[in-house]
């Protein structure tokens, strides 16, 4: 599948559950593993496929199967795609997945629950346990809002008619609490920051400091995911607003990633062009600044609709950029700031669903602890659903590398 049919899938299904998605957080899996060099097959031989297959449950691979069926196949794809796009722009209640419960009864089980965390509080807390129980580490849950501009830095999709700064910074604070009430130790907060409104997309599109009230507001929601011990991810958006969600990102960083595992992590899109020099001024900064830098780092979701010129000119210049970057803050080289203080400490999210570039991280990463060489340890994340095998088989990895690591333990401790 071509990725830009990846994209569009992607964007069809959340156009479809937009309804849901302003009210309940899907989920994003997230794992922290400890890779293994061999990521293909297992100590014993067996394929690495089979036995991550293995851990979900059959209906989540079943309906895995019809979905990449559905998306890899035109025949089907067109046809499905023409109907998704009926059913997501039609104001019948007969075609709102909401309002008709035999829609519901299809739509759901077959699409929503394969990206969605649920409708609900319990649901919710179902589908993380279950997350959990298949060996991920934790769960990122992201309150789905945000505003997107068209080509004239207008919102997308409003009317013109909205409320107060006070009013949409409340709502977007209490829908982060709300959200973070749901998680548990070890998991993620996502956040848009184009989430907390139209007035707070305008400040971010003037590039100028965060407005008090939204400050207020992020103190509130990095103190409680401290008390509980969870981590907040910022998203990256488009390029117009992007120097000011930096800004007030590294704003937060400063005040809030204090200790030795950073509580924020900012967004670097690797498809841009400058994605290396952001890293490195990120990594300069906190050097410099004395505090604990969080990069999560994506290839970049808004090509569709933002500055062409910004973004590497073909997908191989964008994998390049990506797998280049994780590779020199593996080894700790290429970026001046690493090179000048090989003992400097940060974190590292890689989040992507690219099956070349999660196994190429893992086990370099593998290899370079091996020889005590690894600067960083990775951590990995994808969302819910798309990518499930890739997920699986790091869990796996990680487990057979724990228990080689186990073995040679007894081994040498029994002196056998
Ligand atoms: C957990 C998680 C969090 C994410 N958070 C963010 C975020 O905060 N901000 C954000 O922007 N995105 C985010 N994304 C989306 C991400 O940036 C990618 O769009 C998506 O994951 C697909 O890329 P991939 O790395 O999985 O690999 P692939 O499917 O191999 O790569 C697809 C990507 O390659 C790039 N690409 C495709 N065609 C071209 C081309 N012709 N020229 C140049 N580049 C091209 C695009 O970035 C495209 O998305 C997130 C993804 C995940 C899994």
């Amino acid at each position: 599948m071509s990725a830009s049919t990846l994209d569009l899938c992607t964007e069809l299904v959340k156009s479809i559950l937009s309804s849901h998605r302003r009210h309940v957080p899907p989920a994003e899996q997230l794992l922290a593993s400890t890779p293994s060099p061999n990521a293909a097959t297992t100590d014993a031989g067996e394929p690495m496929a089979a036995r991550c297959l293995a851990r979900l449950p059959t209906p989540s691979v079943l309906r895995s199967l019809f979905l990449s069926m559905f998306f890899t196949s035109p025949m089907l794809f067109r046809p499905g795609l023409a109907v998704f796009k009926t059913i997501a722009n039609s104001k019948s209640p007969f075609l709102s997945p909401d309002r008709n419960p035999l829609l519901r009864a299809c739509v759901k089980p077959l699409v929503y629950d394969q990206f969605c965390a649920g409708t609900n509080v319990a649901e919710i807390k179902k589908t993380s346990a279950g997350i959990k129980r298949l060996g991920f580490s934790g769960v990122v849950l992201c309150y789905g809002k945000e505003v997107q501009l068209d080509a004239n830095n207008k919102p997308i999709g409003y009317d013109g008619k909205g409320s107060s700064m006070e009013a949409e910074v409340d709502e977007w604070r209490d829908g982060n609490l709300r959200t973070l009430a749901m998680m548990d130790a070890g998991d993620w907060l996502g956040m848009k920051l184009t989430g907390a409104g139209l007035h707070i997309t305008k400040a971010l599109l003037d590039g100028g400091p965060a407005p008090a009230k939204w400050v207020e507001a992020m103190d509130a929601l990095c103190q409680q995911a401290r008390t509980q011990n969870a981590r907040i991810w910022i998203d990256a958006e488009q390029q117009v607003l992007q120097k000011g969600i930096d800004r007030w990102a590294f704003d937060v960083m400063r005040r809030y990633n204090t200790s030795t595992r950073a509580l924020v992590y900012n967004t670097v899109q690797a498809y841009l062009k400058t994605a290396r020099d952001k890293v490195q001024h990120q990594l300069a900064t906190a050097s410099r600044e004395g505090w604990r830098s969080g990069i999560k780092l994506v290839r970049g979701a808004y090509i569709s609709n933002d500055r062409r010129d910004l973004i590497h000119d073909t997908k191989e210049g964008t994998d390049k950029s990506y797998n280049s970057i994780v590779e020199d803050l593996l080894h700790g080289k290429g970026f001046p700031v690493l090179e000048k203080n090989p003992n400097f400490e940060h974190d590292l999210l890689l989040a992507g669903h690219n099956t070349q570039t999660i196994r190429g991280a893992a086990r370099m990463a593998s290899s370079l602890r091996s020889k005590g060489q690894l600067k960083v340890v990775p951590e990995f994340g994808q969302l819910q659903g798309m990518a499930d095998d890739i997920g699986c088989e790091l869990i796996q990895s990680g487990e057979d590398a724990l228990r080689a690591d186990t073995n040679a333990f007894i081994r040498k401790s029994t002196n056998v």
